[in-house]
């Protein structure tokens, strides 16, 4: 049997061997062979084999969620993603008004009645003012056709008596994800990569817990199971017959 390293003794010797590499190395070849074996490395991790809630997907729904729930004093979150940081595509590059302050009114029932309040989603969990200090405001923005035509104007500014960001923020969303996971490392948690999610079940010894499985055979049993990744979802795609 083999004795257990903790992850944060991991991190260290992770860290060491790349920096040792990087200090014996001298070639212009380095940073690629520094970053493959820290790739390795990173692969070569071992899950947790339980929390209470895993998010499956560090973009920036699956970031901005686990950053909520930490605030909201929900402890043992484990986040996953199946890239390495960096590694992702920038698809998403205007923020809008109702990202940044998500203004539902409307009536929840809770236990004790009803709830009638306002929600918030990046502002709520005080991710909402570094992003704007990184981005550009835009008022109006247009999407032009071959000859020049306009094809679609958008008018930001006319949203000035419903929300305090009356603005498109031109961001690029591998910066977006940068900042809200430096935010969820500051609050203890650390994205784990590379890692993919391939389907799950329901725990055979308790109805209450999922084990959710991994390409590598890894498997972590969670009470809560976010998915937040992506379009092409794995996690909500599992039948609702299998949990
Ligand atoms: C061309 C284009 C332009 C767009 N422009 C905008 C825009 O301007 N503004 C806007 O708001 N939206 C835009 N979108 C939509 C944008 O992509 C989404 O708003 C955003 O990506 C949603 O974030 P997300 O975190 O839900 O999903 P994603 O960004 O897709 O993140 C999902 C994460 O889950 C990980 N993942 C996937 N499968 C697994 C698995 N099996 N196991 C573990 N991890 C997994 C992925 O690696 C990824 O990091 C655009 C989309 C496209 C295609």
């Amino acid at each position: 049997m083999g004795a257990t390293i903790p992850n944060s003794k991991q991190e260290n010797c992770k860290e060491n061997i790349v920096q040792l590499i990087s200090k014996v190395t001298s070639a212009s070849h380095l940073p690629t062979f520094s970053s493959l074996i820290k790739h390795q490395l990173d692969a070569s991790m071992s899950l947790p084999d339980r929390t209470t809630v895993l998010v499956v997907g560090a973009g920036p729904t699956g970031l901005a969620c686990a950053i909520s729930l930490i605030k909201q004093g929900v402890p043992d979150i484990i986040v996953v993603d199946t890239l390495l940081q960096g590694d992702n595509t920038s698809r998403a590059l205007v923020i809008h008004a109702a990202t940044l302050e998500v203004c539902h009114r409307y009536k929840h029932e809770f236990h004790s009645g009803f709830y009638n309040g306002t929600f918030q989603a990046l502002d709520t969990v005080q991710c909402a003012e570094p992003l704007i200090d990184l981005g550009a405001k835009v008022k109006t923005m247009g999407i032009r056709g071959r000859e020049r035509s306009t094809l679609v104007s958008i008018d930001f500014g006319s949203l000035a008596k419903y929300t305090r960001y009356p603005f498109g923020l031109l961001l690029p969303q591998n910066i977006t994800e940068r900042v809200l996971t430096e935010i969820l490392e500051s609050l203890g948690v650390k994205v784990l990569r590379p890692h993919t999610v391939a389907g799950m079940k329901t725990n055979e010894h308790d109805r209450c817990v999922v084990d959710v499985s991994f390409d590598d055979g890894q498997i972590i049993s969670a009470r809560y199971v976010v998915g937040a990744d992506g379009a092409r979802s794995t996690v909500r795609s599992v039948k609702p017959s299998t949990i």
